[in-house]
């Protein structure tokens, strides 16, 4: 028999989180961000749930290329763009939309050959400082794009820092924004500004009006972590506040069971000491099938899990390909544990109750994003239509 650990991924789920964004939208068509291998969903596995995206954003031209094969014919956004000239041959051939977002990428594009004329997004540094032309060089590279016979039409787009709340002092994204829209207002095209984030926050807004809301939807949002479930701007939210389900579940069962007394220790390190005798299950799942091993280090700091259904907590140190957890509450509720009984590390239990990855990563002190990406090639995975 094989390990136990399996990853669940809910195809119901993120057709339901794509509609949440959809209805935040508004009137915008929405990019289904799938970057990450659909943050580690897997692009094969999360298209049944994804297709009726208007498009889908990436930056991997393999992940195009398998989005093509999965027959996708609509549009396909490479968020970074190319990364040699040899990529703008496959942006023709399979009718890839390109991110421009340096002088280089249109040298390439100047220097291509091609009887298609390429749609693309020039992207704007609108105070991120991460890709993009700063607002003073923006309208140049504008001129220059659309000086060019490869070029069929620019749009326009920008990326915020912010949109999952307020840090360093700055107010969210209203600075990014006032800067897009002052060294924009003039030039035509379409627009896309808004991550998950921006969108569910920003399009229940009432100051900003339903023109102000529309003009932030723009024609395009893109949203990623919203449609696998996760709040985007958790802890702030939770996902149930944006009622989005969770799309993955990661499951796996007890391999062991330790009577432990009073004193003695567990896991490596000795890092957590029994204060009583309790009951601890060994589960089939470590640091090598992804699970953060930050989520459990000393003595107090364990992360939640469920156990049967149960919520209960890890105990002792995450380990290569097992972890600890707590059966005191769980044992309370429902009698004795067994070899074999269910454990949810993230997601839905089969008894009903879920654990959301956010609350998995925050107690591991990093986000759902890294987590969701991080579920390792060993982790068989199986896709249900829930
Ligand atoms: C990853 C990414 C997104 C999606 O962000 P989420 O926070 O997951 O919604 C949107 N735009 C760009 C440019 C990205 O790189």
């Amino acid at each position: 028999m094989p390990r136990p650990i399996l990853a669940t991924v809910h195809l119901g789920a993120l057709r339901h989180n794509l509609q949440r964004c959809r209805a935040a939208a508004g009137a915008a068509r929405v990019w289904a961000v799938v970057k990450a291998n659909a943050y580690g969903h897997g692009i094969e596995r999360a298209f049944g749930g994804l297709r009726g995206a208007d498009g889908f954003a990436l930056l991997d031209l393999a992940e195009a290329e398998r989005l093509r094969a999965l027959d996708w014919r609509g549009p396909i956004l490479l968020l970074e763009g190319c990364f040699e000239p040899r990529d703008l041959e496959l942006c023709s051939r399979l009718n890839l939309w390109h991110v421009v977002h340096c002088e280089q990428q249109i040298d390439w594009l100047a220097a291509h050959k091609t009887q298609q004329p390429h749609r693309v997004f020039l992207k704007m540094n609108s105070g991120m400082n991460r890709l993009g032309f700063r607002p003073a060089a923006f309208r140049a590279a504008w001129a220059r794009l659309q000086a060019l016979p490869q070029v069929a039409e620019v749009s326009l787009m920008t990326h915020f820092s912010d949109a999952d709340g307020q840090r360093f002092g700055r107010e969210g994204i209203a600075h990014q924004v006032q800067t897009f829209v002052a060294a924009t207002a003039d030039l035509p095209g379409e627009r896309s500004l808004c991550n998950s984030a921006a969108t569910l926050r920003h399009a229940l807004q009432r100051q900003l009006g339903p023109d102000g809301r529309q003009a932030l939807a723009a024609d395009w949002v893109r949203c990623g972590i919203a449609l696998y479930g996760s709040a985007p701007d958790h802890p702030a939210h939770d996902a149930a506040h944006w009622d989005l389900q969770p799309t993955m579940t990661l499951a796996s069962r007890l391999i062991a069971i330790q009577d432990v007394p009073a004193g003695d220790s567990v896991g490596y390190g000795s890092a957590f000491v029994a204060p009583q005798p309790m009951r601890v299950g060994i589960v089939a799942c470590g640091y090598a099938d992804g699970y953060p091993r930050h989520a459990s280090l000393g003595q107090d700091h364990g992360a939640p899990v469920l156990v049967r259904g149960v919520r209960t907590r890890l105990v002792g140190r995450v380990s290569m390909d097992m972890l600890a957890v707590d059966l005191t509450p769980v044992e309370a509720h429902g009698g004795p544990c067994h070899l074999g009984d269910e454990v949810i590390l993230w997601g839905r239990s089969a008894h009903g109750p879920v654990l959301r990855v956010d609350e998995v990563a925050h107690a591991a002190g990093t986000i759902a994003y890294e987590l969701l990406c991080a579920v390792a090639a060993r982790v068989p995975f199986a896709v249900t239509d829930d």
